[in-house]
């Protein structure tokens, strides 16, 4: 399944983000038939169109679309030889799609670094030699046989090249995901290797409170991971805000001047960070958002719903949420000449609200 995984050293605040992220869960009721490990945890995107949809067509429900993050315990220095839970760690990270990495900038003298010292930079360094040591070995261990494969198969020639050109890169100490496309590997032949590096990330920084105003400061730690996507939050504060009813929680956000809680943010880049966007239906019965990888046709939107849709698909009456909301309603919508049919070729746009017509 699609789903980020998030990785960092010990005491940076992963656990407490995890925890914060999983409170905040409102999904569980919608997807009772999800089994979920203690490790797994599902949660909304946060969408405020859906509350509009649902307050035009009186939808008796709102379901925004899941976004799972995996909390991957156990990357230390050494992990890549084997250190901590080494391999079984590996193991876990290979199965997410894009990795989440949570880096320590907070300065508490109560909560002991690893290294002994707070530093945003070598900390994300560890980490990502690990990560390039795991995909090095992955490489060096594939390469022989794919060289053998090569000699009596021309089609497997650009992955040992990619492969050549990855170790390469990765030997140099960058990870394939910030240096591939400008070395001009070829990615898709890479795919069959699973390699760590090359799967899209994005950073966290926690940072204290009080330096979530300070943009000098941000931007120095935006620039480290540039251009990965960068999120700051105080994990202390978000896991605090979680406890709070809503006009409370709103008081200490504005308190500390933020106009969201870190966690809605943080899952709104993950799952753009995963390549995904959303397209919407509303009826009486609810208001919800459906996830679609970006490029996905209509016939394949609609096969998230159901496969029958898919196979059936003839056409989908679309309309974009802003015209929607600019008409007022659908009525007034299709008066105006803003709901269009889409045929089997229509590339869904985020934020579509559609309904499919389809034979059965
Ligand atoms: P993990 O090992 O990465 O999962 O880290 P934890 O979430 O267990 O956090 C380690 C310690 O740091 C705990 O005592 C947390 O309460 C504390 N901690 C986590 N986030 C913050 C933060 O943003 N600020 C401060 N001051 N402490 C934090």
């Amino acid at each position: 399944s699609i789903s980020l995984g998030i990785v960092g050293l010990p005491n940076v605040g992963k656990s407490t983000l995890f925890n914060a992220l999983t409170k905040n869960d409102v999904l569980a009721a919608n997807y009772p038939f999800a089994t979920i490990e203690p490790n797994v945890g599902v949660v909304g995107l946060p969408d405020s169109r859906l509350d509009a949809l649902a307050e035009m067509f009186d939808s008796v429900k709102i379901v925004p679309a899941p976004v799972s993050f995996v909390d991957i315990a156990g990357l230390v220095r050494g992990a890549s030889k084997g250190q901590g839970r080494g391999n079984a760690f590996l193991a876990n990270i290979r199965e997410a799609t894009a990795i989440c990495q949570v880096v320590r900038a907070f300065s508490d003298p109560n909560v002991v670094h690893v290294d002994g010292k707070i530093s945003p930079s070598s900390d994300i360094e560890t980490i990502n030699t690990e990560l390039i040591l795991a995909d090095l070995q992955t490489i060096e261990r594939a390469l022989p046989r794919l060289e053998k494969e090569a000699k009596v198969r021309k089609d497997r020639a650009p992955i040992v090249a990619a492969a050549s050109a990855a170790a390469e890169l990765l030997n140099e100490g960058t990870t394939l995901s910030a240096g591939a496309a400008k070395a001009g590997i070829d990615t898709e032949a890479l795919r069959e290797l699973h390699l760590l590096t090359g799967k899209p990330f994005l950073y966290v920084f926690n940072v204290d409170e009080a330096e979530l105003g300070n943009e000098d400061f941000l931007a120095e730690l935006r620039a480290l991971v540039a251009p990965a996507e960068a999120v700051f939050m105080d994990a202390k504060i978000e896991s605090e805000l979680i406890e709070l009813p809503e006009d409370e929680a709103r008081e200490l956000l504005a308190s500390i001047g933020q106009p969201e809680p870190g966690l809605d943010q943080l899952i709104r880049v993950g799952f753009r960070t995963l390549g995904l966007q959303t397209y919407l239906t509303a009826g009486p019965k609810e208001a919800r958002a459906w996830t679609i990888p970006v490029g996905a046709t209509a016939p394949e939107a609609a096969g998230v719903i159901h496969s029958d849709f898919q196979r059936g698909f003839i056409k989908a009456e679309i309309v974009s949420y802003d015209d929607l909301m600019a008409a007022g309603s659908m009525t007034a919508a299709k008066a105006a000449g803003k709901v269009r049919m889409e045929g089997k070729d229509y590339i869904m746009q985020d934020g579509d609200v559609v309904e499919f017509r389809f034979n059965v």
